[in-house]
């Protein structure tokens, strides 16, 4: 097993780190890939608390959920059982919101630590297994219902798909639910351009004979118009997404070539300009530090970080 800290031989620039064109080089200056925590079963659901200084995320399979304290690296556990929790994000108010498989519902933690159910049905059948989910500035939630979770019981309870695959918008006034795109194979990760006058969401169908891509669609109020493919990672995919204050679009990739585990980086337009290469396959990933310009994320059985010049688009 690799030991914490930066990656063996690591020297600047991190030869990990690939420019494939001088916009990203800029990005990158003397700093390394550090492995800062380890052992889990599967990662995912990044999320930074900017205000309390710490990063919590998923441990889906075991069921729980992990804090990692950035002023001196303590690991514990935030919250177990989880439901077999996978994304997590926070809303203007910071409080957090999650996706649990489990109980195949969306919940806001609030500040004094409750936990309201947000929706745990749709027309009342039961949602299949909310995956990923990102909270506009309006308040508005949106989040992904592929499924995945309730495929097995090692992410979740393994049991049948009540409704269509699905994104949902939860409307911040009303707390009811519609479907906002409903032609995804399997709808994964989501992140809004830094104006949220764009939403880029993830097909990661290519698990079930469909895409592997990035889908970016116009927002115009509630709804989603368009919908064009942004970057295509077949035969590997990408999982979770998050986008910078420049709008450039940062990717996980996993499940492919090995040697195309990592992340990318995409400019607005859709040019690949980097790619960072880890040795384990990354299902997502999410800014934080205190002045977000951190990446952390989530690979497999081990959190890694890198600095990088870019801020994370989403507050807080
Ligand atoms: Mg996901």
């Amino acid at each position: 097993m690799l030991p914490l800290g930066f990656l063996p031989d690591t020297r600047f620039p991190d030869p990990r780190i690939e420019a494939l064109d001088k916009r990203f080089s800029h990005k990158i200056g003397n700093t390394g890939i550090e492995r800062i925590a380890t052992g889990f079963r599967w990662a995912e659901g990044p999320v930074y608390f900017r205000d309390g200084g710490y990063f919590v995320f998923s441990d889906i399979p075991n069921n729980r959920m992990m804090r990692w304290l950035e002023e001196d690296g303590h690991l514990s556990v935030f919250r177990s059982p989880s439901n077999y929790s996978n994304g997590n994000t926070r809303d203007r108010e910071g409080r957090l919101v999650t996706c649990e498989h489990g109980t195949r519902r969306v919940t806001r933690t609030e500040l004094d630590g409750t936990i309201t159910v947000l929706l745990d049905n749709f027309g009342g059948k039961k949602l299949n297994a909310p995956n990923d989910v990102v909270v506009a500035s309006d308040g508005a939630i949106w989040f992904t219902d592929p499924g995945y979770g309730s495929l097995n019981d090692h992410e979740g309870n393994k049991g049948e798909l009540e409704v269509p695959v699905a994104v949902y918008r939860i409307d911040p006034a009303t707390g009811k639910a519609s479907v906002v795109a409903d032609d995804f194979v399997r709808p994964n990760g989501l992140a809004f351009s830094p104006d949220e006058k764009k939403l880029y969401i993830v097909d990661s169908g290519i698990t079930h004979g469909g895409p592997a891509h990035i889908r970016v669609f116009d927002v115009d109020g509630s709804r989603l118009r368009n919908g064009n493919v942004f970057a295509d990672f077949a035969p590997g995919l990408t999982d979770g997404i998050r986008v910078d204050v420049e709008g450039n679009v940062w990717a996980s990739v996993g499940w492919g070539d090995p040697a195309e585990d990592g992340v990318r980086c995409y400019l607005p337009g859709g040019d690949l300009v980097g790619k960072i290469h880890l040795p384990e396959t990354v299902a997502n990933l999410c800014f934080g530090g205190p002045k977000r310009n951190r990446l952390f994320i989530t690979a497999s059985t081990s959190i890694y970080t890198l600095y990088v010049d870019a801020q994370g688009a989403q507050l807080p």
